[in-house]
């Protein structure tokens, strides 16, 4: 624990010096941090950035090991492959799910030789280019993961070394983005690929899973883990003669405690289950690799309305509006009829009271509404405005871009803003950044680090 604690220390004097982290009193709330990073700007920027918490990157990793200890993190850096995260993480001595080549190589680049980053590296894509798996091979790394039979005629030519875990399909239905449609072999499967592997001489030596993104039933794990244990069996009988000693139980743990079950919880099924099936006299190694759980919660969004449009309609008492959002409710609950909703939407919009344009959009930082079912917090600073008025009018917020699919929100209640005024939106950190374009060139590069303690 004393180490840790000086680590953290350590880290706090780092991203002082290196990024200029201000120090930031634990207490504070982000509502003011927001409006202190906005006045110390100048008074003409109307730049969109994100405010970063590295030490929320450090809390996380501690409360990792306080609640899952048996079982190390390799942090899955498609979530959020800011060079910041990867270098606390590697500090602390997290290891890295990388999926591609570039992700290996921003690891590669930010390890340096500091650290033995090749051990701390699973290649955790089950279908893999030739030239992908080439490269993983070459920079030293030794582990991966195998859902299909080409995969392992694949590795026996290309990575005839590696250490190979088997990625199992998991019942994944109740998680927001599951993933076995795609990848993952069943029992049945993995029997196939045991004997193939058998006959290729593939070094097997356990397997993966992966219950699906931001998993809220922690049963889930449990069943998963069960699964692996008879896979663990099966691959140990005679006919396959495997020693299985690493087990990987992927992602899926949300980035917020307040989600629920939370994160304590879904750890303790874990522990006991563990416990049970894999004790640790086994000897097994344990894996997992967390991408949001790290990445959702360091990271806010700040934005400026850089244009507006007041249409002026009283809307509390245009009838067509209220039936219109009485329709909403119903259409928003109903993917079928996307014509009826997009009517809806354009009608919503076009009878709005006002309408704001700020500097972060779909085609940004928000493409995570479409890709990762996100919802956003907003939250409002009134800049140019003294008066306090609490009349709320029906917004509509737009991303910057030329494309009126760039749309963050059709109908929410907001006062009457200015332009310049800020609108800032929380645990802005995974799959947001990461899958954010530059389209029509626009897109939130600015960064603002802190160190809240
Ligand atoms: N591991 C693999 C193989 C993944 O595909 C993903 C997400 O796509 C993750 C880990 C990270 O998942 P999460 O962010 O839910 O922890």
């Amino acid at each position: 624990k004393r180490r840790r604690q000086f680590l953290v220390h350590e880290l706090k004097e780092l991203f002082e010096s290196k990024l200029g982290a201000k120090h930031v009193d634990y207490g504070q709330s982000t509502a003011s941090i927001v409006k202190n990073c906005c006045k110390e700007l100048p008074s003409d920027n109307d730049e969109s950035f994100y405010i970063v918490n590295l030490s929320h990157y450090a809390r996380q990793y501690h409360q990792w090991m306080h609640f899952l200890g048996r079982i190390h993190p390799f942090y899955a850096v498609k979530s959020n492959p800011s060079s910041f995260i990867i270098e606390v993480l590697a500090e602390l001595g997290g290891g890295f799910d990388c999926a591609s080549a570039e992700e290996l190589a921003l690891v590669q680049k930010i390890c340096g030789d500091k650290f033995d980053y090749a051990k701390r590296i699973i290649f955790a894509h089950p279908c893999k280019s030739i030239s992908h798996i080439r490269q993983f091979r070459d920079a030293g790394v030794q582990m991966t993961v195998v859902d299909n039979e080409d995969e392992l005629t694949k590795l026996k030519e290309h990575w005839p070394d590696a250490k190979v875990l088997l990625r199992l399909k998991t019942d994944d239905r109740h998680s927001m983005s599951p993933f076995s449609t795609k990848f993952g072999a069943n029992e049945r499967e993995c029997i196939t690929l045991l004997r193939l592997a058998r006959k290729l001489n593939i070094n097997l030596v356990g397997c993966s899973f992966h219950v699906g993104s931001r998993c809220l039933d922690p049963n889930l794990y449990k069943e998963s883990l069960k699964l692996a244990r008879r896979i663990f069996d099966i691959a140990q009988q005679d006919e396959f003669k495997f020693d299985f000693k690493i087990l990987d139980i992927g992602g899926g743990f949300s980035g917020h405690n307040w989600d629920k079950p939370s994160f304590p919880e879904v750890a303790k099924v874990i522990n006991q289950t563990l416990d049970k099936i894999f004790p640790e006299s086994e000897g097994i190694t344990l894996m997992s690799e967390p991408g949001r759980y790290f990445s959702s919660g360091g990271m806010t969004l700040v934005t400026r309305i850089i244009a507006r449009r007041i249409h002026n309609l009283d809307y509390k008492s245009n009838e067509k509006i209220v039936e219109l959002n009485r329709k909403m409710s119903y259409v928003q609950s109903s993917s079928e009829n996307e014509n009826e909703k997009s009517d809806s939407e354009k009608a919503l919009i076009e009878s709005a009271d006002n309408i704001y344009y700020i500097n972060d959009g779909i085609y940004g930082t928000f493409n995570a509404i479409i890709f990762d079912h996100k919802v956003f917090i907003v939250h409002y600073i009134k800049i140019n405005d003294d008066n306090e008025s609490c009349e709320q009018f029906k917004s509509v917020v737009f991303g910057p871009t030329c494309d009126s699919i760039d749309c963050i929100a059709h109908s929410i209640n907001l006062p009457l803003l200015n332009i310049g005024d800020v609108l800032w939106f929380p645990d802005v950190g995974s799959y947001t950044s990461a899958c954010a374009s530059n389209f029509n060139g626009f897109q939130t590069k600015k960064y603002v680090f802190i160190w809240k303690n």
